[in-house]
């Protein structure tokens, strides 16, 4: 899953970056609104933590703007308690939620979690496809009762795949919100892990397999129907 966090201030746009990568999240750090902006329209992100106070551009205009351009990723707005009063302006700029600051990380996280749900989907934070269900909260990963070991970095691929299941995903796509975009990574890497995913969620299991592999077009979750 990849965040963009569009905020000024050097230590909480880092403290928010660092947070989010230990929760297994790819984050990227813009720090004024016309460079957040352009990053919002240019690439896509699965939600959008913004500043409302931001050089250039302020941020219920960016929010405008993401809008206005049909993008509807979720946008978390980020208000100083100063401006408690302008946080209806937010929601009616597009913004999704909004968050005071000072705030918790573990709190920004839940508001994360909460905009990553989809609405046919449980109010838990547990994937379920088929048999095989993900707890992204306890990075638990089970098929059926039986639980499955996994790394950082599959755990990450799996739910990427599972928060889209039934879509075919391609490589790039899962290079760009899987892997951090200034690391190298090969479409061979997204292979191996693909393979070794396989390894572990389906080759020990009875019944048919949950990830497909559409050839030249990339990946897919899916359960049997
Ligand atoms: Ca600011």
């Amino acid at each position: 899953m990849k965040i963009l966090i569009v905020e000024d201030e050097p230590k909480i746009a880092a403290a928010i970056k660092r947070g989010l990568k230990q929760e297994r999240f790819v984050a990227e750090v813009q720090s004024d609104g016309e460079q957040g902006l352009a990053a919002a329209l240019g690439d896509e992100y699965d939600v959008i933590v913004l500043d409302r106070m931001l050089p250039s551009l302020g941020g219920l205009e960016v929010c405008r703007r993401i809008r206005e351009a049909g993008i509807r990723t979720p946008i978390i707005m980020l208000t100083a308690k100063s401006q408690i009063r302008d946080r209806v302006e937010g929601l009616d700029a597009g913004a999704d939620d909004y968050l005071i600051k000072p705030f918790s990380f573990e709190e920004l996280l839940a508001r994360i979690r909460a905009l990553l749900r989809r609405p046919v989907e449980a109010c838990d934070n547990i994937l379920r496809v088929g048999d095989l269900t993900l707890d992204v909260t306890n990075f638990d990963v089970r098929r059926g009762k039986k639980r499955i070991k996994l790394s950082n970095t599959e755990f990450a691929l799996l739910e990427y795949l599972m928060r889209n299941h039934g879509r075919t995903i391609s490589k790039d796509k899962i290079i760009g919100h899987v892997w951090d975009f200034d690391s190298d990574i090969l479409p061979n890497t997204v292979e191996a892990y693909i393979g070794s995913l396989r390894r572990k969620v389906d080759k020990p299991f009875a019944g048919r397999p949950l990830i497909h592999t559409l050839r030249g077009f990339g990946y897919k979750v899916e359960a049997e129907k």
